[in-house]
């Protein structure tokens, strides 16, 4: 449920309607915004009585929310979320590019890589230290030694560092190296994880499940709101269909709607979404035309001999290339692209 506030209501009507909340045993929010003051009702099971807060003095009206997500949603804040993420945000008019290799492969790879990709202009490093493989004989990531790695990277060049937490044991060691910590899409169920990046201040990267709905998804994200971290950024990734041309199928049509449903910043990764490199220019531009806030593409120097995901990578030459077509798209989208 959310309660509208008068917006002259005195501190202490709004402070009464908190002590109600609270007192029935539910959650209460307040929520930010220049034309209302509302407080939103979380925590509670079943209907809650409109009665019940009607009659108070500075209420203006007690509607019910139907949807099953209720911080992630637009009735709770109506507003656009903005992620700052240091000196830079997530989900402004500035289009955000998150770029590097699916995985860290040496401290020379990452380092170099880091380096081309701040003289493309480019504000974001990825780069998979912890990676959750389909086969246990992949490659599984150069683990704690890539975290050291990626720190070097960031010391080198000034990039903010977006790196993968697979389970909460290595949720302490990821988070003193990442600016973003990604939550991969075969763990977007995975509660524990959701409510232990919740309980922590790093912005969260949440990708979409393999076979996730729309509404699961951001189910997932109220998970980390509901911790009290309000700093949630989704990634549309693609999803499993019947179509096997594709790795995925990129599902653009979860930008508008999720734009329609939810005030949290989306960007898209067709790297993940189509599989090969060849696909990646198009559906990057797509996605941006679709809406999107920014894209993660996967950046590798020789795809040819990358440890993961190199038939998917774009060579720095073709990412210099897309960032062009950006730049001419960009103000179309009313969008700004900085390099
Ligand atoms: C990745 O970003 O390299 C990755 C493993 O992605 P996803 O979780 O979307 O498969
Ligand atoms: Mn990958």
């Amino acid at each position: 449920m959310l309660i509208l506030m008068k917006l002259d209501a005195p501190r202490s009507d709004v402070e009464r309607v908190k002590e109600k909340i609270l007192s029935l045993g539910y959650a209460t929010h307040e929520i930010p915004g220049e034309a209302r003051i509302a407080l939103g009702i979380t925590g509670n099971r079943g209907k809650i009585d409109p009665e019940l807060f009607l009659n108070l003095p500075g209420v203006l009206d007690a509607i019910p929310v139907t949807k099953p997500y209720k911080l992630a949603s637009k009735d709770f804040k109506a507003t656009k979320t903005t992620v700052p993420i240091g000196n830079e945000s997530i989900g402004s008019n500035e289009l955000t590019i998150i770029a590097g290799p699916c995985s860290v492969e040496s401290r020379q790879q990452i380092i170099d890589t880091a380096g081309i990709l701040k003289e493309l202009g480019i504000k974001f490093l990825r780069g998979g230290a912890y990676k959750p493989r389909t086969s246990p004989y992949a490659f599984q990531g150069l683990k704690q030694e890539a975290l050291q790695y990626l720190q070097d990277a960031r010391t080198v060049t000034g990039l903010k560092i977006v790196t993968e937490v697979k389970d909460t044991e290595t949720l302490p060691l990821v988070s003193e190296c990442a600016d973003v910590l990604q939550i991969g899409a075969r763990n977007m169920q995975n509660y524990s994880l959701l409510e232990a990046v919740g309980a922590q201040s790093k912005p969260v990267l949440l990708k979409r499940g393999l076979s996730a709905t729309i509404e699961e998804w951001l189910m997932a994200a109220e998970y980390i709101l509901n911790g009290g971290n309000p700093n949630v950024i989704l990634c549309e990734r693609g999803i499993r269909t019947f179509e096997t041309a594709t790795r995925n199928t990129l599902d653009l049509n979860a930008v508008p709607i999720v734009k329609k449903l939810s005030h949290l910043p989306i960007i898209v990764d067709p790297s993940h979404g189509i599989g090969v490199w060849e696909g990646v220019i198009p559906m990057s531009l797509a996605a941006v035309a679709a809406g999107a806030d920014g894209l993660m593409i996967e950046v590798h120097h020789n795809p040819e001999t990358a440890l993961s995901d190199g038939y998917q990578s774009l060579k720095p030459s073709k990412m210099k290339l897309l960032l062009e077509q950006l730049q001419q798209l960009a103000p179309i989208m009313n969008r700004t692209i900085t390099r």
